[in-house]
């Protein structure tokens, strides 16, 4: 049987960064889609939520998304886009040295923990953009499984690194990449499930992705989400570690 791990990354997007109302439209907006329809399917979602974003005046909206999330049975997990908060020179984590690093993960963990949630237990890089250090970095906050290896990407820094135990530093990897018939898929998004044939990829598990600013309609993501639970099992990360 299928493995699928569906992940969505929470945020306004890069093209959409100094947009009017980006936040409601890009962040809030597509998040309710996908956790009104976590009602009427009940799928765990992983969440990635790029808590660097928020604002004093969004603070509120941002924890009540995440809160939302965990009452559905879904994870609250970090992502990283350190630029809104730290460097706006520097927007992917292997521009920072591991010092740096360590700090915004520090810092990203510590707003969760202050919305109410205890521990995310899962990172993954905005941009895919994630180094050695990241891995080190996450492994100093103790969180110990990542989602950041995109093949092909060059912006991934650790595509070479990822054996087949998966394990980098003691650290679970789970590249969002691929593979069928031994030819590298960089990416499956949420969006195309009903145009994937999932029979002939060799991954296990498939980890799909979605993101909050191009969420489809509540009604397609219920077909989508039908559709993919027909074909396999929808897990989390954490049931399929050693
Ligand atoms: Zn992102």
């Amino acid at each position: 049987m299928k493995r699928f791990i569906v992940t969505v990354d929470v945020e306004r997007g890069e093209r959409n960064a100094y947009s009017k109302d980006n936040f409601s439209i890009f962040v809030v907006k597509g998040a309710d889609r996908y956790l009104r329809a976590l009602r009427v399917v009940d799928v765990p979602v992983e969440f990635f939520f790029n808590v660097y974003e928020s604002t004093y005046k969004d603070e509120e909206a941002w924890q009540k998304l995440c809160l939302r999330a965990h009452l559905r049975g879904s994870e609250v997990n970090l992502h990283t886009h350190p630029h809104y908060l730290f460097d706006s020179d520097r927007k992917n984590m292997y521009e920072y040295s591991l010092a740096e690093q360590t700090e915004i993960v520090r810092v990203g963990k510590l707003m969760l923990q202050e919305w109410g949630f205890e521990m995310p237990k899962t990172h993954r890089a905005g941009n895919y953009g994630a180094n050695l250090d990241t891995v080190a970095a996450l492994r100093a906050n103790n969180i110990l499984i990542d989602s950041s290896i995109s093949m092909g990407n060059t912006n991934c820094k650790l595509a070479q690194q990822v054996d087949s135990s998966r394990k980098i530093f003691g650290i679970t990897e789970f590249p969002v990449s691929a593979k069928r018939d031994s030819k590298v898929i960089p990416r499956i998004d949420v969006n195309s499930i009903d145009k994937t044939d999932f029979s002939k990829i060799e991954t296990d598990p498939i980890v799909l992705i979605g993101h909050s600013f191009n969420a489809p309609s509540f009604d397609r993501l219920i077909e989508l989400f039908i559709i993919l639970k027909k074909q396999g099992e929808v897990v989390k990360f954490e049931n399929c570690t050693d």
